[in-house]
């Protein structure tokens, strides 16, 4: 089981070799269950406070683990050489990533999680536009205004009053799952 100590070690590596200092940044734990990590700055006097937050879930899973918080790490080394312009996931982000060795992607791929969301949920929505799929656990809002759409005007030929939250796509697939 990994912890804070090794999270500070790795970073403490990264840290040389993206020739940054990151050891003031705050390295916190908690029990998100989808999202993995994530990386914070606070501006405040002299110079605000970054944190970067791991989910306990990838605690036990070395490569799932490492990509996560190599991950956060990136958004860091992009804050610390750019503080004044956003990056979110784009090319310089990603370039940061091959420099410390993580996927390049929005979110870090969990295959086991994907299971778990796909075993107990009851509904999966597609993007048509850039593939995003969302799982609900029950007909909520977003499922009963797709649902309606789609009786209303033939399924999902038209766009949607919903937006994707990845790409703001207005068409969707839905299937039930169970
Ligand atoms: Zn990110
Ligand atoms: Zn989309």
């Amino acid at each position: 089981m990994r912890g804070i100590e090794d999270i500070r070690r790795e970073y403490d590596r990264l840290d040389a070799i993206c020739r940054v200092d990151t050891s003031r940044m705050e390295i916190r734990l908690n029990n998100a269950a989808k999202r993995l990590g994530s990386f914070q700055f606070r501006p405040g006097f002299p110079r605000g406070t970054m944190t970067v937050t791991i989910s306990r879930r990838v605690l036990g899973d070395e490569a799932l683990f490492l990509d996560t918080i190599r991950h956060e790490y990136a958004h860091a080394v992009v804050f610390l050489r750019h503080p004044l312009s956003r990056h979110g996931h784009d090319k310089v982000w990603k370039t940061v990533c091959r420099e410390v060795g993580c996927t390049p992607r929005a979110t870090v791929k969990d295959a086991a999680l994907k299971e778990r969301m796909e075993a107990n949920a009851k509904y999966k929505v597609t993007c048509m536009r850039c593939g995003a799929e969302t799982y609900y656990m029950r007909a909520g809002k977003v499922v009963q205004t797709l649902q309606r759409e789609a009786n209303r005007r033939g399924p999902f030929k038209k766009a949607s009053s919903v937006a994707c939250r990845r790409c703001g796509g207005r068409k969707f697939s839905m299937t039930e799952l169970r």
